[in-house]
């Protein structure tokens, strides 16, 4: 042996231990969660939401940014560090919705699967690291569970009808611990009580009586649940409650498995009350104050039981969420006499449709040549649409004109102009190019004005959707192990948290990932 080689062997028997990784990875994505309401009232969070703001690393400039800022692909970015326009997630109705994955139990919801998501996220790369890892994903909603996992078979569960469930895509049975929470039946139970609010009514700037709110129907606390079991855990979805009893069942999943205590482990929660609650009342209302110290003190118990449980340091949670919200157009309209409409455009793209008919020729039958979802106009037959001779430029340049004149509507972009924007000076252009894939077959985007929405005809409720400041801004907090604490400033997208915590667990992303790891808001790896 020489004695390069020797020193080799010396340094390599007497090399440092791998740095050990955290036990467990806490992902909290709340579903419509503004960053300003950190600041409205931040005096009242004296909870977990407080304790993360505090003791984290908090970037103030946090962004889904992509242009169709709804449920799906809010939560698809989260840990797979890709845009929808790579991950393959690009609206609700796009989404998780799967007819050959049916539900295990309250089959009256519908199947759903990550059929549609393309490539790995944070948990396939830990896993490909630690073949031990697990994840439990829990939600309200199947896509919240659903898509920060992406397609690894584990542990996922949401609530449909008062019961949680899962659907054929990842087991054939429920395990004992999901039957015996479900056997309780808590929702349930919640029959003819009361959302009250949780401090004195001088705690609140905000009016109660806001006609607006909740189509100008039961808009004044208390709020009481059905007395029927069955109707009140349906309704239970709709108020605080929802976000105690995900965690509940989070925590029972997690001690059933008991996660955190061999390996490291992913622990995903999404939680839907405050985007059930925006949607209903507004983000200007009592409700969305008092949902959103409910939450501040939920995460409080849920995070001290985790940390009591796995040791303090053995912990890193990152909390974000899948959108922000705009303000009701009809308060928008009464307190600042803004222009804030509800746009609906499913007539004019019917009319065109039948226009297409006609240029078609005779015979032909009626056909959706052109379909609107989410601002994004789709060609859906493009061989047969070639075949009948129409140019399909001068149709487009028709519709935009058309689409143009409608109130409400800033602009309408067709996809290959968007490689021409400047993507530092121009947000609306750069969140639509994070959008939309090549091959999505959209023909135009349709950005509406800050202030309006998409209509939901007779629902008249806050909405999210669009690539405004109001929708795409959400805050993003990493706390506990490795993390070092402070203010961030300077664009952080939620495309940016996988490759930030895959540099904290020293693992390494096994597809192509947009986002770029904050190593600044990191301690050095022990
Ligand atoms: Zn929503």
């Amino acid at each position: 042996m020489t004695l390069a080689a020797y020193w080799a062997v010396l340094g390599w028997l007497f090399a440092p231990p791998a740095p050990a990784r955290p036990k467990l990875v806490v992902v909290i994505t709340v579903d419509q969660l503004r960053p300003d309401y950190f600041t409205r009232w931040k005096s009242q969070l004296t909870g977990g939401l407080g304790q993360l703001a505090n003791e984290g690393a908090f970037f103030i400039d946090g962004y889904q940014d992509h242009a169709v800022t709804e449920t799906a692909p809010g939560h698809a970015t989260v840990l797979s560090g890709m845009w929808p326009a790579h991950n393959g997630i690009l609206t609700n109705s796009q989404g998780v919705q799967d007819s050959t994955a049916p539900l295990l139990v309250a089959t009256n919801g519908p199947g759903a699967s990550p059929r549609r998501f393309r490539g790995t996220t944070l948990f396939d790369w830990l896993k490909a690291a630690d073949p031990t890892a697990r994840a439990l994903s829990v939600s309200r909603k199947d896509r919240g569970a659903i898509l920060p996992i992406g397609p690894s078979k584990e542990q996922v569960y949401w609530y449909q009808s008062g019961l949680f469930t899962t659907s054929r895509y990842y087991a054939d049975s429920l395990p004992s611990w999901v039957q015996g929470f479900n056997a309780r039946r808590l929702p349930f139970k919640a029959a003819n009580t009361a959302w009250t609010l949780l401090l004195p009514d001088s705690a609140y700037k905000e009016a109660d009586s806001a006609s607006w709110e909740n189509s100008g129907r039961d808009f004044v606390f208390p709020h009481r649940l059905p007395a029927d079991s069955v109707r009140a855990a349906g309704a239970v979805a709709g108020v605080p409650a929802i976000d105690s009893l995900t965690l509940l069942f989070a925590l029972d999943g997690f001690e059933a498995l008991r996660l955190g205590r061999r390996g490291t482990d992913i622990l995903a929660v999404s939680l839907s009350a405050t985007d059930a609650v925006g949607h209903t009342y507004g983000p200007d209302s009592r409700e969305v104050h008092d949902q959103v110290l409910r939450l501040d003190r939920y995460l409080a118990w849920f995070l001290k039981r985790l940390t009591d449980r796995v040791g303090r340091d053995n912990v890193v949670v990152v909390l974000t969420a899948d959108h922000g919200v705009t303000s009701l157009p009809e308060r928008t309209r009464a307190r600042t006499g803004g222009a804030a409409y509800r746009v609906l455009l499913d007539t004019l793209v019917t009319a065109v449709n039948r226009d297409l008919d006609r240029l078609a020729g005779a015979g032909s039958p009626p056909r959706e040549w052109l379909e609107l979802d989410s601002g994004m106009l789709f060609l859906r037959d493009n061989g047969r649409f070639a075949a009948t001779g129409i140019k399909t430029d001068s149709i487009l340049d028709a519709v935009t004109a058309r689409i143009l004149r409608v109130q409400g509507v800033a602009r309408v972009i067709k996809p290959a102009d968007l490689s021409r924007a400047d993507t530092a000076s121009d947000p609306i252009a750069r969140r639509w190019l994070h959008q939309l894939a090549p091959d999505a077959g959209v023909v135009l985007t349709i950005t509406l004005q800050p202030g309006s929405v998409w209509d939901i005809p007779n629902v008249p409720i806050a909405m999210h959707g669009q690539p405004s400041e109001d929708d795409a801004r959400v805050p993003i907090i990493f706390w506990g192990r490795g993390v070092r604490r402070g203010s961030y400033a300077g664009r952080m997208n939620t495309v940016d948290i996988a490759p930030t915590l895959s540099v904290l667990l020293g693992v390494t992303p096994l597809s192509l990932v947009d986002g770029h790891a904050r190593t600044e808001a990191l301690l050095p790896r022990k």
